[in-house]
């Protein structure tokens, strides 16, 4: 049983799917693991101490996918990648399988069988396995630092000789698991905290972390919780009430951090360009939820742009600006679920295909695009 851990292909991408930690863990469960050389540099790690861990570093040239029969990855992998992979390999990654089709197509034909960590159920048994959680709550916490580091002003109330400073007022929307660790981080650094979301449960959350609840809190808020814990999209009433009262907010913050997110939906627009307009000059905002089109009118992926004295951060793979501490905890989310695939008295691949996790989360198998989110339309 052979498992490859290759250095990811895309652009800007220094996170890595396994550790010396997860290396042990898979040799000790009788996995031969080949690394591809420098793989895990930018996370911190060298070859040196994938070898310390028992794994083998491909020789540079080599393919580390050729006779793989588990692929880990950070990102769906590229066709360059499919193209060198067996066929009946496992691949496991965060696939962004949403308005993939062709990627998805690619990977069937390809007789790869491909798993989405993005889908695992968010029950008890999978928290281990959690990658959304390990990833934003990072991206939460990163998000308030690079607003920080962008503000020319202090976060906490400073009261010296030479003058008082203010607390920064910073606003967080959506209060998932990013938007509480935003929430944290910024009460952390001083900052007077308040924050939205549609869920009533986050009321409490937020609370429960020192901020102040904002919301429109009418009947849809109530159950706008789908029975997976995630929020709806709120209908055009409730996005004209929310603006109206967020309008009203945002002219007084100083500090910005969006993330809010409908699974398999565009982000919802939260903040237009007449909001943006309305904030004092030196204000930031950063926009979380870019890379699904925006919660913020004037956010641009992968920039940071400066509009009428105010910054709005748009960075793309947020958790990637931490990639050392996102390797670390994503590595540990596929162990534990490559661990359930494994027989451990044969030493051999064992895959459990009633497993609810297994259905939950593969995408593709012998040949076929096999999840029903992603079946192909029949014309
Ligand atoms: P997410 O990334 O899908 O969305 C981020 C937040 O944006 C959510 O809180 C959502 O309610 C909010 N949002 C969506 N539309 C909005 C709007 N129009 N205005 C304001 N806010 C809006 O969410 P997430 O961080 O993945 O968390 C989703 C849920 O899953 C939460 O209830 C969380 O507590 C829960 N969760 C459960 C587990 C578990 O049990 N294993 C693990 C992690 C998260």
């Amino acid at each position: 049983m052979r498992i490859a851990v290759p250095k990811e292909a895309e652009a800007g991408e220094g996170r890595v799917a396994a550790t010396p930690d997860t290396v042990k863990k898979f040799v000790g469960l009788g996995a031969d693991v080949v690394v591809e050389p420098g793989a895990g540099v930018a996370s911190g790690i060298l070859d040196a101490d994938y070898q310390a861990a028992g794994a083998t570093v491909a020789a540079p040239g080599s393919d580390v996918l050729a006779d793989a029969d588990i692929v880990l990855k950070v990102r769906r992998p590229a066709a360059a990648e499919i193209a060198r992979t067996k066929r009946g390999a496992i691949v496991i990654a965060t696939m962004d399988p949403y308005g993939a089709d062709a990627a998805l197509k690619a990977m069937a034909e390809a007789g790869l069988t491909a798993f989405a960590m993005e889908l695992m159920p968010r029950i008890t048994r999978a928290q281990v396995m959690d990658v959304l959680s390990s990833q934003a709550n990072l991206a939460g916490y990163r998000a308030v630092v690079d607003a920080a580091a962008e503000f020319g002003r202090a976060f906490p109330m400073m009261m010296t000789a030479a003058g008082t400073v203010p607390a920064a007022k910073a606003f967080i929307m959506g209060a998932g698991v990013a938007g509480l660790q935003a929430i944290a981080t910024a009460r952390r650094l001083g900052a007077i905290v308040t924050a939205t979301d549609v869920r009533p449960a986050a009321k409490e959350q937020v609370a429960s972390l020192g901020a102040k609840f904002v919301a429109v809190e009418n009947e849809e808020f109530k159950a706008a919780e789908t029975a997976g814990g995630y929020a709806k999209e709120m209908s055009d009433a409730y996005k004209a009430a929310q603006a109206e009262l967020v309008a009203s907010h945002i002219a007084k913050q100083d500090i910005v951090v969006t993330t809010a997110l409908i699974p398999g939906r565009p982000a919802p627009r939260l903040v237009s360009a007449a909001m943006v307009e309305s904030m004092k000059p030196g204000s930031i905002i950063v926009d979380l939820a870019v890379e699904r089109g925006g919660n913020v009118e004037l956010a641009k992926p992968g920039e940071v742009v400066r509009h009428n004295g105010v910054t709005i951060v748009g960075h793309l793979n947020v958790p990637g600006r931490l990639a050392a501490s996102a390797s670390v905890l994503y590595a540990k989310n596929l162990y534990a679920f490559a661990e359930t695939m494994i027989d451990k008295s044969a030493k051999a691949l064992a895959v459990k295909w009633d497993d609810e996790l297994v259905k939950a989360t593969l995408l593709t198998r012998d040949g076929e695009v096999v999840h029903p989110n992603f079946q192909p339309k029949v014309a």
